[in-house]
């Protein structure tokens, strides 16, 4: 079978070939057939997160089982010819954060396309408790954004009034991801931060609700707010910070963005103006479901937010054709 690998020291990519081992008889085999791309992914190639060499990419994936049955993590029956979504952050189910239900902080866990090897490859082959069946009416190129939808359901579920204005900020595939899974959830006002020009401009063509600055998207005071902070950079932690004056007490920020390793926080800001600060990463099993059911509902204006492109056409180019794709949502076609 073929495996497209990648050498972080060169930033290159490799088809290789190799043998296709046995099947686990407690496993399931997939043939992938569409894989999305995203920060992760960016930031794998940029150098910024470092990975192993050989490494193969691909962690928001979908395919059709080729072998294999069992039960997948929503207790459904899967077989030969399902089509399913990876639930790519393998939990230990042991650890004192898993014993509570908390497997999305598990300490123990392995993130294919990261830390292991992912799904950019012929056949991938997994334990069925870490699938979801998507069925025929989900389409296929979009049951990749199963897995970043959840990462959404995961942060916004945090919070605890729909009705308060929703600031999201970040344009980017996790920012769209939060916008169209509140509206969904039944949040009334949301409204979206991009600073960068052309990715506003490209939003635009697809939602209304897309503001230059946080100051724009507040508009005249409505009392306490939410915000979604989906980079996670120093200067958008900064950007909140500021509003605090301007904000009413009992705001709430949900931080899911994590390009900033370290940020300090005033004390002016969550301590005297009693602003809720919490972090949400990635998501449990449960956020899937839900994830499933968000993308089903919002195919047509996800649909609209997808560039599809053939992997086998672009192996050569596929570091470059990543890191500067000004698209919403690169999906690969495998
Ligand atoms: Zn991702
Ligand atoms: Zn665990």
């Amino acid at each position: 079978m073929w495996q497209i690998i990648y050498h972080p020291a060169t930033g290159n990519f490799e088809k290789i070939s190799a043998d296709l081992s046995p099947l686990n008889g407690s496993f399931i085999r997939i043939r992938p057939d569409y894989i999305g791309v995203c920060g992760s992914d960016k930031s794998i190639l940029a150098g910024k997160r470092k990975v192993y060499d050989g490494l193969i990419l691909g962690h928001e994936i979908t395919g059709i089982i080729s072998e294999g049955k069992g039960l997948d993590l929503a207790g459904d029956h899967l077989s030969e010819g399902d089509r399913v979504v990876v639930f790519p952050n393998y939990y230990c189910g042991e650890c004192e954060d898993c014993r509570h239900g908390h497997y999305n902080t598990c300490r123990n866990k392995i993130s294919i396309g990261v830390t292991a090897q992912g799904a950019l490859q012929e056949f991938f082959d997994l334990n069925p408790k870490f699938a979801i069946r998507v069925d025929e009416q989900i389409d296929p190129e979009l049951a990749p954004l199963i897995e970043p939808m959840a990462v959404a359901v995961h942060a916004i579920m945090k919070f605890s009034d729909r009705h308060k204005r929703m600031i999201v900020i970040g344009g980017g595939s996790v920012g769209i991801s939060s916008y169209v899974t509140a509206k969904c959830l039944g949040f009334d006002d949301v409204r979206i931060v991009e600073k960068v020009g052309i990715k506003r401009e490209e939003l635009k063509k697809h939602v209304g609700d897309v503001y230059q600055s946080i100051d724009d998207a507040l508009g005249v005071s409505t009392g306490p707010i939410n915000i979604l902070d989906t980079v996670g950079s120093m200067e958008t932690i900064n950007d909140i910070e500021k509003l605090s004056g301007v904000i009413a007490s009992g705001s709430e920020a949900v931080v899911s963005g994590l390009e900033s390793q370290e940020y300090s926080l005033n004390q002016a800001y969550f301590v005297r103006r009693e602003i809720t600060f919490r972090g949400s990463i990635i998501y449990t099993p449960h956020d899937f479901i839900i994830a499933r059911d968000v993308v089903g509902r919002e195919a047509d204006l996800l649909k609209k937010t997808l560039t599809l492109a053939d992997i086998h056409t672009m192996i050569e180019g596929l570091k470059d054709r990543i890191l500067n794709s000004t698209d919403i949502k690169l999906i690969l076609k495998i």
